[in-house]
């Protein structure tokens, strides 16, 4: 293989894999490879720390409390939605809301903004790559509301019919839910001419960006979207803290989500007023520490500086295809001009998943299946794929050990 591994400029990928515990750890006496990002990313020591200093000098339940505890809690959970709001380009916090993650910040818009605003014979309009996470929600609504769901169709090099994305587009669509970056494929989609398009038909969007959050830059405000979704731990962070964020005003129209604690002004028995944003949409008591650690995360980020970890994703990427396709038999599934730094594939005649086991014998961990894309599978007429997905601590000798361990693997299962 005559193929020099192209070294990025400015990250000292050495220094940031010390930062990771967990590569340093074996699997199968083999060090770990890890492959798995696009599904969750290992967390530095910095998140860690800071998960573990809140429950070891500050662990209060926040915004009620007037003592010292309650207010160091709360001043750490709101500075950390300042980060957000930064990180995404949001005009003002308050629309910032602290959710589980991306498939609870699509399930809020479903049975809030939905509910209220999608009626009988409306459509809304999602795409072939979604995630079953930016599916499901809508497929209920409709249900439901005897609303359409329409698909706007995905073509072979697995970018999205813009064409037909055009067609469908009509006064009728009320929503379009989109991925920014395809989990399963690694397309990056053209969201904003996308939004544009829709809201001159009058339609909402709402981007699903899971996947892009960790790798694109994001602007909120640049993009127009009305809501966008990611989830924490596919960023650095930690699991079980998302965000969901919403233009002000349609976010102010909406019906809350959940009721409890936290989401209210005043409480009687005959009538309850609700809180203002972003509290209003974050009933009971939030996932605290976690939202804290989301902030380092994002510092995490920031301090590497997006453009560069992309820099060396694409690089990883571009490495990982060309020795991939040296592979007889294997077909990359996904080859759009843009990708975030993922690739799908399958082999002729074997299948993903045993393929998936030989690799962790060896220490390498992929992920192997539909990857929560059934809809796409079956455009593509397989059944999963293996998708290997990078991130700043992946080097080129890993990519190299996954094209050795595949080369193993096919002996064996040959
Ligand atoms: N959308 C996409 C594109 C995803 O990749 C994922 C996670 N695999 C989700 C939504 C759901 O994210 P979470 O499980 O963190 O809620």
């Amino acid at each position: 293989m005559i193929l020099t591994s192209p070294t990025p400029i400015d990250l000292n990928i050495g220094a940031i894999r010390q930062q990771f515990p967990i590569l340093g750890r074996a699997v199968k006496d083999r060090p770990l490879v890890y492959f798995d990002n696009a599904a969750t990313t290992q967390k530095p020591q910095a998140v860690i720390d800071t998960i573990s200093q809140y429950y070891g000098n500050y662990n209060a339940n926040i915004h009620r409390g007037i003592h010292s505890l309650a207010e160091e809690a709360t001043a750490a959970y709101e500075a950390s939605r300042m980060a957000v709001k930064e990180f995404i380009g949001a005009a003002l916090s308050e629309e910032v809301i602290f959710t589980r993650g991306t498939t609870e910040g699509i399930n809020l818009v479903a049975c809030t903004w939905g509910r209220a605003n999608i009626a009988a014979g409306d459509e809304i309009l999602i795409s072939g790559m979604e995630h079953h996470s930016n599916i499901v929600p809508w497929q209920i609504l409709c249900h439901e509301k005897n609303a359409i769901l329409k698909v706007i169709p995905v073509l072979d090099n697995g970018e999205l019919s813009m064409t037909d994305y055009h067609n469908l587009l009509s006064p009728k669509t009320k929503l379009v839910a989109v991925a920014q970056a395809s989990n399963a494929l690694g397309t990056v989609n053209p969201v904003k001419p996308m939004i544009k398009a829709a809201h001159q038909v009058g339609a909402v969007v709402l981007i699903d960006g899971a996947q892009s959050a960790v790798h694109l830059d994001i602007d909120v405000q640049d993009m127009d979207c009305d809501f966008f979704a990611f989830s924490g731990h596919k960023l650095y962070g930690p699991t079980g803290i998302g965000v969901l964020f919403g233009k002000k005003d349609i976010l102010e129209s909406m019906p809350v989500f959940q009721g409890g604690g936290e989401m209210i002004k005043e409480v009687t028995f005959e009538r309850t007023t609700y809180n203002e944003l972003p509290y209003k949409f974050e009933a009971g008591t939030p996932n605290i520490a976690d939202a804290i650690a989301l902030k380092t995360a994002l510092e995490f980020l920031n301090d590497l500086g997006k453009d560069n970890i992309r820099k060396h994703e694409a690089a990883l990427l571009k490495y990982a295809t060309a020795r991939l396709e040296t592979i007889p038999g294997l077909t990359i599934v996904g080859k759009a001009r843009e990708k975030v730094g993922l690739v799908s594939f399958i082999i002729k005649g074997v299948h993903p998943q045993d393929i998936g086991v030989l690799l962790d014998n060896q220490g390498i961990a992929v992920r192997t299946g539909h990857h929560c894309t059934q809809p796409l599978m079956a455009r593509f007429g397989i059944a999963g794929t293996v998708r290997a997905s990078f991130a700043v601590y992946n080097t080129f000798e890993e990519v190299d050990a996954l094209i050795a361990g595949l080369w193993k693997a096919l002996k064996m299962l040959s």
